[in-house]
């Protein structure tokens, strides 16, 4: 579904020059689940902002199901993400002058899906993240945590194949991170695939696979290691 070949990426130029990820090979097959973790500053957000096409890697290749991004013209690659990536950035993104429900909406209905039927998937959304009561409310009158599933709820809305989620549960009680965990395997189960950057180690323990990153390097794991400790060891 998602690949990455020998990413690297390089913010700024000359002596302010950030070698935010070096070298990256990432292969996500459909349906699996995977955690990247990883020290902050390690280029987490960087690797799924490339892998959703938000942002170009200064070299190397990505492929959406076999696709390489660098032969879509740019309108393509925003109909390839519209259609088939939910991406919950790691701040939210939600748009402050529409509603929780009308958030969710918005990407359908750019994508053609008519009004009333964009309004019926919103609404079963927000119920499957628990804020079927929110619906009618703007960003600024959600808690964090809220604001947070809305994001999510958006990014998981229509026939959504890959869905790149930043810190999914950061803002998240326990009991909230287990339902949106929970939301996420089920989502997982139906064939679809998901890259979860996270600090959350009870979110990685439920992952297929861990993707460790450090210092915009990839070890990719085959399994999640055996205790939080290890994967919040820092240096
Ligand atoms: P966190 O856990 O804090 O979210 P992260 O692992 O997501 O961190 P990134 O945001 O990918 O880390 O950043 C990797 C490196 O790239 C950091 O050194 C960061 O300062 C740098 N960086 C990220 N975005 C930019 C940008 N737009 N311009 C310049 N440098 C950037
Ligand atoms: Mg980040």
């Amino acid at each position: 579904v998602l690949e990455l070949r020998e990413i690297t990426k390089v913010y700024g130029s000359g002596p302010a020059e950030v070698h935010a990820l070096t070298g990256v090979n990432l292969s996500v097959r459909a349906g699996e689940m995977v955690a990247v973790m990883g020290p902050s500053g390690s280029g987490k957000s960087t690797l799924l902002t490339i892998a959703g096409s938000l942002e170009r890697p200064t070299s190397g290749e990505v492929l959406v199901e076999g696709v390489p991004l660098a032969g879509m013209s740019r309108a393509e690659q925003a109909r390839m993400r519209r259609r088939h990536v939910g991406y919950v950035f790691q701040d939210f993104n939600l748009l402050p002058g529409l509603t929780a429900a009308e958030n969710i909406a918005l990407p359908l209905e750019l994508d053609g899906v008519k009004a009333r039927k964009a309004a019926e998937a919103a609404r079963r959304a927000l119920e499957q993240v628990g804020l079927a009561e929110q619906a009618t409310r703007f960003p600024d009158e959600l808690s964090g945590g809220q604001r947070q599933r809305v994001a999510i709820a958006r990014a998981l809305v229509g026939e959504r194949r890959l869905l790149l989620a930043d810190e999914p549960s950061g803002a998240l009680d326990t009991r909230t991170g287990e339902a949106v965990i929970r939301l996420l395997r089920t989502f997982c189960k139906k064939g679809a695939t998901a890259v979860l950057a996270t600090h959350d180690a009870q979110l990685a323990a439920w992952a297929d696979r861990v993707v460790f990153v450090r210092d915009g390097v990839a070890i990719d794991q085959t399994a999640p290691p055996a205790g939080p400790e290890s994967l919040l060891a820092e240096p």
